[in-house]
């Protein structure tokens, strides 16, 4: 979740876009008084925003649309380090202002970072927010890559060896008294592009009803089947070699789906691609694979461990998605597909040989 706003990432972020909307796993729509309703936005996480839902009228629908998405406005506020918002204390200014001196926040953020507390500690800091200023340093680089090709650039390894020194997350404090942040280490920045999404996600879903998918840049969460009758949701994952295809369909009735790819956001130096997932133990874009698919109930949850299980070996991959019992499909950089047994059954019959188009 890069929030900066510039075309060039708006175009990159286009190809996320994978709510696949086919007829169903099997199961035959019976005819029924409810309809399917579609809105899509274009202003949260700098990325695309479909909701899709059976109501019995436009209107009702219209109206679980848009508080759906006014509580994804008030996440990306709160959670954007690039942007300020007027009379919001955000990400941003924490980052400017927690190395100083505590900074009072809405609990919502106090939330997010125990859970990405949590994540980091789980995953041995596999997906850990305090990467921050180590993160900047790509960041930059992509930056600059995009605007100006012919003059791309690596980042500088002692610049990446020095940032990492201040990205150990005990020096992130939280005073759940006081709703405090403070920064231990005053050169630590906060980076949550790799949970903030999936996150927000399931925050916009609570209390939700239904038959509902919400997906924001291809996080998709479900809250039910896609029929009355049970027919289960169809969520493509994309083929890394060819973004706007699907290598796989899913079938899910609940919970979420969430990919981490090296397709999505990256620039190139000398024809080599530069991803946006960091390893924290080689401060290089992750080696391991093209993509990481996650299904899980919490889509924050499956937003942490899809990223996380990008910057693990298989073996240890395999390991936390025992531990933490979500379903996972890996497609490495060289050899074939793994997948966790409970993946295996969500997948649609026929699904490798399906290659349809993204609906873009
Ligand atoms: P996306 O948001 O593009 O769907 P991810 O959920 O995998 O993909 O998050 C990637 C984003 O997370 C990056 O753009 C960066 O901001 C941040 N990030 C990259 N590497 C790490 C890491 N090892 N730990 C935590 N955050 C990371
Ligand atoms: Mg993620």
């Amino acid at each position: 979740m890069d929030m900066k706003k510039s075309k060039t990432t708006k175009c990159i972020v286009l190809v996320q876009i994978f709510v696949l909307l086919l007829s169903g796993c099997g199961l035959s729509a019976q005819p029924n008084e409810k309809k399917q309703y579609t809105k899509t936005y274009l202003d949260v996480f700098d990325t695309v925003t479909t909701i899709i839902g059976r109501e019995e009228s436009e209107e009702a629908f219209q109206k679980k649309a848009e508080q759906i998405h006014e509580t994804l406005v008030t996440y990306h506020q709160l959670f954007d380090i690039y942007n300020d918002y007027e009379g919001i204390v955000n990400l941003k200014t924490v980052n400017e202002q927690a190395g100083k001196e505590p900074v009072v926040v809405d609990r919502k953020i106090l939330d997010l970072l125990l859970l990405c507390k949590e994540e980091a500690e789980l995953t041995e800091g596999a997906v850990n927010i305090a990467l921050g200023s180590m993160l900047d340093i790509w960041h930059e680089a992509r930056a600059e890559a995009i605007e100006n090709p012919e003059t791309a650039k690596l980042p500088d390894r002692n610049a990446l060896e020095n940032a990492m020194e201040h990205t150990d997350i005990s020096q992130l404090l939280i005073d759940e008294e006081e709703n405090t942040v403070f920064f231990a280490d005053d050169k630590m920045k906060l980076n949550v592009g790799a949970i903030a999404k999936g996150y927000a996600v399931e925050k916009a879903i609570e209390g939700v009803t239904g038959n509902y998918l919400v997906s924001v840049g291809g996080n998709v969460r479900v809250t039910g089947p896609k029929t009355e009758e049970g027919d289960p949701w169809t969520v493509g994952v994309q083929d890394p070699d060819h973004p706007d295809t699907y290598r796989y369909k899913l079938c899910v009735t609940d919970g979420s789906v969430v990919t981490s790819g090296d397709y999505q956001r990256y620039f190139e130096v000398d024809g080599k691609r530069y991803h946006h997932i960091i390893d924290p133990k080689t401060l290089m874009p992750s080696a391991y694979y093209r993509s990481v698919t996650v299904v899980c109930k919490d889509s924050g949850r499956a937003d942490a461990m899809s990223t996380a299980l990008f910057n693990l070996p298989l073996e240890e991959g395999k390991v936390l998605a025992e531990k933490t019992g979500v379903q996972v499909l890996w497609i490495p950089i060289s050899g074939d597909p793994v997948m966790t047994e409970g993946m295996e059954k969500l997948i649609a019959p026929f699904s490798s040989r399906f290659s349809g188009k993204t609906g873009r």
